[in-house]
């Protein structure tokens, strides 16, 4: 008997009609002969409404205290689907993160899974029970409820089929498949019929929210098929997976992050050492650095620029601040937005770079910052232009 995990993402379980129609997918593939594990996440914007209920009591709340508040949404979520497959008169049961034994470390709203001890839901499962579990969420070794960040429950979905040696991973969501851009924004993007973990990675790590970047990760690194698939239409979606024929396309996919900010250091002494020392401070405030871009010294003195999360920048300009008297000059811009085109080809085809700084060039768009990969190129822009962008270097590279 096959054994299939499904995730329904937020938008898929908004309001009451929608658990029903989740439910009838879930049960139609139970009745169907197999075994169903499903992963749920928060409805709707609830997350979004939790995080805004907590800064109007406290701002500064501790991020232990928003991880009980935030692990609620997703336990709104299992109760009423559950109920939905219950009148679809199939057996259920539903199960917090803990009861389904994710375990995680202790970091508070970005807590990484360290094991998920399965017994519990083996069993159920055994019984013939359709198990719906709650996304995003996890238990400490101190028995304390933790997150796995924004988009968390792809990742939930895709350590579930791990660990229970799933046949298959399906994430419903509201479009049918990883698209060459964002959908909702980008005239004629395309449905791709299947794409590289790589390259799903990048595009996910660079803006595209459709997968969480930690679940491709993941399912790399367990060699996890996923298949993602829209919740409504039911016809078959985009598979990420590794293919050691699939075609190498230049381009697979453009995207944009305006999640990020600029921080300058001006005039820091052009000596040994100074790079090595700001950023082991930001390190040690867990704080990830993008791009990085240092000028040639002159008068003894260079700038270090690079980009960080626009959530980090207060904490990395105080750090800075307190760090290093020899640095006088700090400025933060978080007006800024980083773009990126994606594609295995560009290993082996030259010209990519070029194209794309035309295709910006054509809209008269400035770059400030430019970084690439073997996969990938990013470019840091206004923010204000991300959108015309995307639509013209999408254009370039993948227009009819
Ligand atoms: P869910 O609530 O199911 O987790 P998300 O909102 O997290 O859904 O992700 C789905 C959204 O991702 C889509 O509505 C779409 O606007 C956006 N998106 C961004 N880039 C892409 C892309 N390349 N392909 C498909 N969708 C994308
Ligand atoms: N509910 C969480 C969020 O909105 C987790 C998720 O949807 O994956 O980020
Ligand atoms: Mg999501």
């Amino acid at each position: 008997m096959s054994l299939i995990v499904k995730k329904f993402g937020g938008s898929s379980v908004a309001d009451a009609g929608k658990f029903l129609s989740v439910a009838k997918i879930v049960a139609d593939c139970y009745r169907g002969g197999c075994d169903v594990a499903v992963v749920v996440s928060a409805p709707g914007d609830t997350t979004d409404d939790l995080l805004e209920r907590a800064a109007e009591v406290n701002p500064k709340a501790s991020r232990r205290e928003m991880d009980v508040l935030l692990t609620t949404g997703e336990q709104m979520s299992i109760a009423l689907l559950a109920m939905a497959i219950e009148k679809e008169g199939c057996p259920v049961i539903s199960l917090l993160g803990w009861q389904a034994g994710f375990q995680t470390d202790s970091n508070y709203g970005a807590a990484r899974i360290k094991k998920i001890d399965a017994d519990r839901l083996r069993a159920e499962l055994d019984k013939r029970n359709i198990v719906v579990v709650a996304g995003f969420q996890g238990l400490n070794k101190y028995d304390d409820l933790t997150t796995f960040g924004r988009g968390g429950s792809d990742t939930s979905a895709v350590a579930l089929a791990a660990a229970l040696n799933a046949d298959r991973c399906q994430i419903y969501t509201d479009v049918d498949g990883v698209y060459t851009a964002d959908p909702r924004k980008v005239k004629n993007a395309k449905k791709l019929d299947e794409i590289t973990y790589d390259e799903m990675l990048e595009l996910a790590t660079l803006g595209a929210q459709v997968l969480n970047n930690r679940s491709v990760e993941m399912a790399k690194k367990y060699n996890i098929e996923i298949e993602v698939l829209s919740s409504v239409t039911g016809a078959p979606g985009t598979l990420v997976r590794e293919v050691a024929n699939m075609e190498k396309m230049l381009v697979r996919g453009v995207t944009k992050d305006v999640n990020c900010a600029r921080i300058t250091l001006i005039e820091v002494p052009d000596v040994p050492g100074i790079a090595f020392k700001v950023f082991s401070r930001l390190a040690a405030k867990k704080i990830n650095v993008d791009i990085i871009l240092q000028s040639i010294g002159r008068n003894n003195t260079k700038d270090i620029a690079f980009t960080i999360s626009k959530e980090n920048a207060e904490t990395a300009v105080n750090t800075l601040k307190e760090s290093f008297e020899e640095i006088k000059n700090i400025k933060c811009d978080d007006n800024i937005a980083k773009v990126s085109v994606v594609g295995a080809g560009m290993e082996t085809h030259p010209g990519a770079a070029a194209k794309m700084f035309e295709a910006l060039y054509d809209q008269n768009i400035n770059i400030q910052m430019i970084s690439t990969s073997e996969i990938k190129i990013s470019v840091l822009i206004d923010a204000g232009d991300a959108d015309k962008a995307v639509q013209s270097i999408h254009d370039k590279f993948l227009g009819d």
